[in-house]
């Protein structure tokens, strides 16, 4: 049986106040057991603050990108080692806002996929079609292209103890969410994809949906038998939505 796992990543948002906060407010709401895995994923300059706020509590620090090095001349990077070092253990990559905003392509993605399980951390790999590539019809191709890369340059088993987030980027931060039977019509399609080289890779791969997840619409998405949690933007900024996302897994 897959846990899932409801991960919030804040992306360019907070200061320590508001860290301090929500931590506080999570560690308070989510003190007892949950039946999904909880992470959060603060921009790197909190990470080690948020890593001490977070005391003894089960929830997972994670981190919303690396560096393909492991160190030398890479001004403004971050490795997957200092990542550890500070108490990381999950790492999202390829989202969809460092694929356009900074042309992060398939192939340097599955670069520091790779990295990431040389150093033992667990990536979190963000893939999904744009509204353009959705209306003509490519979802599956394009979500098969972005997993066959990691494929191509790892081997199946690389998804062993890995995240995969299909994040429809028409969904991202538009409040217009896939509906559940879209969501897990993909969901599908991307576990059948990785099965087709091996079923039980495929079997306890972790796959989270993303896009306006909130306290309305998660339950009936998380009653989709191929949606592992959710990966959560906006709603992760808010103690009683997160909260409400992580009841519902
Ligand atoms: P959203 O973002 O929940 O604000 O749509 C999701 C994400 O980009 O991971």
């Amino acid at each position: 049986m897959r846990k899932p796992l409801v991960m919030g990543n804040w992306k360019l948002n907070g200061s320590i106040d508001m860290a301090k906060n929500l931590v506080e407010g999570l560690r308070k709401e989510l003190s007892t057991e949950a039946a999904c895995d909880i992470a959060i994923a603060p921009p790197v300059v909190y990470l080690d603050f948020v890593k001490h706020q977070l005391g003894g509590s089960n929830i997972i620090l994670g981190a919303q990108d690396v560096d393909v090095n492991l160190s030398g001349a890479y001004t403004g990077e971050v490795s997957a080692t200092m990542l550890k070092e500070v108490g990381v253990t999950h790492v999202i990559i390829g989202h969809s806002e460092r694929r356009t905003y900074h042309k992060e392509s398939d192939e340097f993605i599955a670069k520091k996929f790779g990295i990431l399980k040389e150093s033992g951390l667990v990536p979190v790999l963000c893939i999904g079609e744009t509204e353009a590539e959705n209306e003509a019809g490519q979802t599956q191709s394009v979500c098969a292209r972005q997993i066959d890369a990691v494929i191509n340059a790892l081997g199946v088993e690389a998804f062993n103890g890995a995240v995969i987030a299909y994040e429809p980027v028409w969904a991202i931060g538009t409040g217009k969410s896939a509906t559940p039977a879209q969501a897990q019509a993909v969901h599908k399609f991307i576990r059948d994809h990785i099965a087709k080289q091996d079923a039980k890779v495929a079997e306890q791969v972790i796959i989270q949906y993303g896009g306006s997840v909130n306290d309305k619409n998660a339950a009936e998405l998380f009653t989709q038998p191929d949606i592992d949690g959710a990966l959560v933007g906006g709603a992760s900024l808010k103690v009683d939505a997160f909260t409400a996302i992580v009841r519902a897994a």
